[in-house]
C-alpha cells in the first residue's frame, strides 16, 4: 500500500522554493554546495587514485635509484645514451600526465649528468629532491644516497662471489660491487 502525502506530490520545485515549512534554501544554492560534498563513490575513486599515483612514483624512484646505484663508474656511450633515453621517456609516457608534465620542465632546466656511476646518482637526487619540494615534502640529504639505494644484491661479498654474484644481480649491467668489468 502506498501512502502519499502532500510533499510527495509536489513537483521538486515546489518542495525546495516552498520549503514546506521549514527555512530549506531555494534549488540553486543547493547544487552551488554540491562540489564541496562529493558522493561517496567520486571520494573513493580519488583516494584510490592518490593511492595509485603514490605508488606509481615509489616504485619509479625505486627502479631509477637501483638502477643509478649501479650505474658503472666509468658508462660507456650506450649507457650513457641508454641512461638519458630512459629519463627523455619518463617525460613523455609517466603514467600521471601532471607530474610527468613538471618532470619535463626539471629535466629542460637539469638535464641529465651520465657521464659517471656518482654524478648519474647526485643528479637523480637532485631531481628527485624538486619533486619533493614541488609536493611539500622534506628534501634529502643527497650525501646519503650511496648508502640509501645499493646495487641489487650485489655486496662485495657477493661480487667476489663470480658466479653466484652474477645470478644474484651483481651483473645485471656488468657492473660489480667494484665497478664495471672488463668483457
Ligand atoms: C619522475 C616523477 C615525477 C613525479 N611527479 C609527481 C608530481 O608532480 N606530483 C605528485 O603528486 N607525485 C609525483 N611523483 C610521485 C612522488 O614523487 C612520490 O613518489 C609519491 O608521492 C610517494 O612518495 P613517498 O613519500 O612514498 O616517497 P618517494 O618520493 O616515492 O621516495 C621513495 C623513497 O626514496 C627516498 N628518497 C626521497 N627523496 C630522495 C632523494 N632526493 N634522493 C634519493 N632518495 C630519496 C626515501 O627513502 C623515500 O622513502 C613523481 C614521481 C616520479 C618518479
Amino acid at each position: 500500500m502506498r501512502t502519499s502525502s502532500p510533499a510527495a506530490s509536489l513537483p521538486l520545485a515546489n518542495i525546495t522554493s516552498t520549503g514546506l515549512g521549514l527555512s530549506s534554501p531555494p534549488l540553486a544554492s543547493t547544487t552551488a554546495l554540491a562540489p564541496a560534498y562529493p558522493a561517496p563513490a567520486a571520494s573513493a575513486k580519488a583516494t584510490a587514485a592518490a593511492t595509485a599515483k603514490a605508488e606509481v612514483g615509489r616504485a619509479t624512484w625505486t627502479l631509477l635509484h637501483t638502477l643509478a646505484a649501479q650505474f658503472p663508474q666509468k658508462p660507456s656511450r650506450q649507457q650513457q645514451k641508454d641512461a638519458r633515453t630512459l629519463v627523455d621517456v619518463l617525460t613523455r609516457i609517466y603514467p600521471c600526465g601532471d607530474c610527468a608534465r613538471h618532470f619535463a620542465e626539471l629535466v629542460k632546466r637539469e638535464p641529465p649528468v651520465v657521464t659517471s656511476g656518482p654524478e648519474f646518482r647526485r643528479w637523480l637526487c637532485s631531481v628527485h629532491n624538486r619533486v619533493n619540494s614541488r609536493l611539500g615534502k622534506p628534501t634529502f640529504n643527497c650525501d646519503l644516497v650511496e648508502s640509501r639505494w645499493s646495487p641489487l644484491g650485489c655486496s662485495p661479498e657477493e661480487d667476489d662471489a663470480g658466479e653466484l654474484g652474477a645470478a644474484a644481480g651483481c651483473d645485471l649491467l656488468g657492473v660489480g660491487a667494484k665497478g664495471p668489468r672488463r668483457r
